[in-house]
């Protein structure tokens, strides 16, 4: 295995399938088939999961919500998400799935506590990390590449729904667009490529944490990647490269 320990990031929409909000339930019993198969590969696994099916701070300008107070909704959103796939993984047997907060909320979650989290890892327990950093004005690519960091993770999958990575312009407006192989953080952060955030990039460049960004639907691509595939785009130091 490439790969040992893995942050996976998750966007809300990854929940609610072809609809922008709520659950849409075949699409939470791919997401768990794929999280156990990376398991059953013996790779150990934490998540983040998004908001964005249910509510993401930005919108609260819209509602006349200030933003701190949209952004706690947002981190809400995170901890029904990510219980919402204990459930699922453990339904379908993926043994012991702790949900760890970041926002206390003592009665159907555990505090996220850094060490403890390293503990259930190296378990072989799947653990989902909710409610962000538990602070405002940051979306969940900060809090993923952040986890990551604190959890030794190897790397960050960044996994999304419709594009299987990094393209010099959106290949849906543009036939040339090329897909990168490899780009550099650097590249990310110039070209202001929507991606993910940028604090999130430079946070990961600054500590070295290599991100795969990836389609989703492709499937088996998590634990493709953790064997050894060069799937999608990654991130990491030096030249571009193009597929
Ligand atoms: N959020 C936050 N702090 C964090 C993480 C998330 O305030 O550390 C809020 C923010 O409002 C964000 C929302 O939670 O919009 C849901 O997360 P996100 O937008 O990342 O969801 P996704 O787009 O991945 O579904």
């Amino acid at each position: 295995m490439r790969y040992k320990r893995v942050l996976v990031k998750l966007s809300g929409g990854a929940l609610s399938g072809q609809s922008v909000w709520g659950f849409d339930p075949s699409a939470i019993e791919n997401i768990a088939s794929e999280v156990m198969k990376l398991h059953a590969a013996g790779v150990e696994v934490g998540i983040v999961a998004g908001g964005g099916n249910i509510f993401k701070g930005e919108l609260g300008q819209d509602w006349g919500i200030e933003r701190a107070e949209a952004d706690n909704i947002g981190m809400i959103a995170t901890v029904i998400n990510s219980m919402m796939l204990r459930g699922a993984l453990t339904s379908r047997g993926a043994g012991d799935v702790r949900v760890m907060t970041a926002i206390p909320i003592n009665t159907v979650a555990e505090p996220y506590i850094r060490l403890r989290a390293v503990r259930h890892l190296e378990h072989g327990r799947i653990v989902l990390l909710a409610a962000g950093t538990g602070n405002p004005y940051v979306t969940t690519d900060y809090p993923s590449v952040l986890r990551a960091l604190e959890l030794r993770a190897e790397v960050l999958l960044s996994a999304k729904n419709g594009t299987d990575g990094i393209y010099t312009s959106d290949p849906r407006e543009n036939a040339d667009a090329r897909r990168f192989q490899v780009i550099s953080y650097d590249s990310v952060i110039q070209h202001d490529l929507k991606v993910m955030d940028q604090t999130a990039v430079l946070l990961a460049r600054d500590n070295k944490l290599p991100i795969h960004v990836f389609d989703f639907n492709s499937p088996g691509a998590m634990e493709r990647i953790c064997r050894g595939e060069d799937l999608g785009t990654l991130i990491t130091r030096g030249a571009d490269q193009f597929a």
